[in-house]
């Protein structure tokens, strides 16, 4: 069953080997969690629903715990105590888009705010409901969860919208094609969910990011009814699509998606090199996108992040005989990891490795083979859980990212990073911190940071840690010509940093959209378009 305080399926845990929390414990010194609260104990402080009763709503405590909070480490904090603020006085679990329409209507009748709900994964404060006057309908698409028609001449599936990663996928193999998109969130998050916020899968370089892959579909908004053709290009204004990408539940439900599919791909694979400094591994990162190389994907771990993924990776003996191997070939301290995948046909995969070794060889580059891009491979979905194992050792983890142009990125990441190893330098506690670019681009590349650091000894204390980083990057990026969000979305956490990356004008056209479909703003209040989110910078 899905955990309801935390990640993913509770019959599955992983274990943070003994030297992946000695190494922590060196950095950060030894940490201790916090106590737990139960469902049962959640259950009881739910107050009762302000919504009457209506057949396709479901208004009983547990349902309502269980769709009241995403998965940022301010919602994992609030799980965890039993402090969890507001909860939706009902979960609408419609099945078709006739419903969703009613239930609209019907949110317009009782004068409640409606949160369109996918997998409930963002990581922005996109799904919580907030203090408000009205009560809050929060609209799970969930069984909204099958392909309903293929069409393989034109390439184009349409699925409900709710259909999370596996069951694309899954209904798509049967038929020979894949979308692939595979954000980490894939177990849980939901094509609507996708769309809404603007999100990029692993495999990005061979696939695009969903704007590339979202062909049109169907919306209720307050307003009626919205259908988003498909054209496989037009000149006709602006694009529709570009409305719905990233509107966060503001404009409407997304009920239906047509994506554009392809026949699954013959070969993959997935390979690991190393390299004996970042500058020479990020050169070789430009170069490779910047030639085309048929890659499906890069990722790059900068040094830190290398020698922390090789730590906790366990099989220390294995470890240590592949560090004195790269160390002989020039790859020793300060060395970073590049993975890789190439997907395609038999031909396509040789020319792209083969593209590869040459322009890395230039760059001292040390191949390794598919073994550890196997193992890559084997947790792609599952590095999630090691959250619950570092929670459970008292060490809490979240992440942050963005994007920005090739010639920004050393001074980007270096300043991210500084203002997360020295933000609690004043209270004394480390923060160990490291990053990957994990999405490429001819322009520049995604920035994905990672931070670590110890539980204090309150969830008030832990969770003003939190938000003290969480502030001080968040103004860093914006003010370094970094993008405040390139695959998680505004939701409410990021919406105050909005304006700075918009400027004035664009903000006020955003509003006026939104007033134009949701006149009385109860589309999910509060999301992309804060209160401050309207003022100008
Ligand atoms: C462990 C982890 C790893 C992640 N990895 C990635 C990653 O690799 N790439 C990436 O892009 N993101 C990633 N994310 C972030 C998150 O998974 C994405 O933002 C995802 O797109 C959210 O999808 P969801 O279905 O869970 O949407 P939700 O979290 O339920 O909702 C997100 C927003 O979309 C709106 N929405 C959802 N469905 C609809 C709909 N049908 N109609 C209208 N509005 C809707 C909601 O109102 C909300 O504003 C990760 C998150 C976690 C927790």
């Amino acid at each position: 069953m899905r955990r309801w305080n935390g990640w993913g399926d509770d019959s599955f845990h992983l274990e943070l080997p003994d030297n992946g929390e000695a190494f922590l414990r060196e950095r950060l010194g030894s940490a201790q969690s916090l106590e737990e609260a139960t469902l049962e104990a959640v259950c009881n402080r739910v107050p009762q629903s302000l919504l009457p009763a209506h057949e396709l709503v479901h208004r009983d405590a547990e349902t309502r715990v269980r769709h009241a909070r995403g998965q940022s480490l301010d919602d994992w904090l609030a799980m965890r105590s039993g402090e969890f603020g507001h909860f939706p006085d009902g979960v609408a679990l419609p099945e078709t888009s006739e419903q969703v329409a009613q239930l609209l209507q019907w949110a317009c009748e009782v004068d409640a705010d409606v949160i369109p709900y996918g997998g409930g994964t963002s990581v922005a404060g996109h799904i919580n409901p907030r203090a408000s006057q009205r009560p809050v309908l929060t609209l799970s698409l969930e069984r909204m969860n099958r392909l309903l028609d293929l069409d393989t001449e034109s390439q184009i599936a349409t699925f409900g919208a709710g259909t999370p990663g596996p069951l694309v996928e899954a209904q798509l193999l049967a038929q020979g094609y894949t979308l692939g998109h595979f954000p980490q969130s894939f177990e849980l998050s939901t094509l609507g969910g996708w769309v809404a916020s603007r999100s990029s899968g692993q495999q990005s370089l061979r696939y695009g990011r969903i704007e590339q892959l979202f062909a049109g579909g169907h919306l209720e908004t307050l307003e009626g009814p919205w259908e988003i053709p498909t054209f496989p290009a037009s000149a006709a204004g602006p694009d529709v699509r570009e409305m719905i990408l990233g509107s966060e539940g503001r404009l409407g439900i997304i009920t239906e998606v047509k994506v554009r599919v392809t026949p699954v791909p013959d070969r993959e694979s997935f390979h690991v090199l190393f390299f004996p400094d970042w500058e020479a591994a990020r050169t070789c990162a430009r170069e490779l996108v910047q030639n085309r190389t048929f890659l499906s994907m890069l990722r790059l771990s900068n040094a830190i992040e290398t020698e922390t993924q090789l730590a906790l990776a366990g099989h220390p003996t294995l470890i240590g005989m592949l560090e004195r191997y790269l160390s002989v070939r020039g790859a020793g301290d300060g060395k970073c990891m590049m993975t890789i995948g190439v997907t395609g046909t038999r031909d396509q995969c040789r020319t792209g490795l083969r593209e590869l070794r040459r322009i890395s060889r230039r760059h001292g580059g040390v191949y390794t083979g598919t073994h550890l891009g196997k193992k890559w491979e084997a947790k792609r979905f599952t590095m999630p859980y090691l959250r619950e194992a570092l929670w459970q050792h008292g060490y809490v983890v979240d992440t942050l990212e963005t994007a920005t142009d090739w010639d920004n990125v050393d001074a980007l990441m270096g300043r991210i990073e500084g203002t997360l190893r020295n933000g609690l330098e004043a209270e004394g506690e480390q923060v160990h911190v490291f990053t990957h670019l994990s999405h490429v681009y001819s322009q520049g590349c995604s920035i994905y940071t990672t931070y670590v650091f110890r539980c204090a000894d309150s969830y008030e204390e832990t969770h003003r840690r939190w938000a003290r980083l969480k502030a001080a990057t968040s103004e860093t990026i914006v003010r370094n010509r970094g993008t405040i969000s390139h695959q998680h979305g505004v939701g409410r956490d990021h919406a105050p940093y909005l304006p700075i990356e918009k400027g004035p004008m664009t903000m006020a056209a955003l509003n006026a959209l939104s007033q134009r479909f949701d006149p009385q703003q109860r589309l999910a209040p509060g999301v992309l378009l804060s209160e401050r989110g309207a003022d100008n910078e």
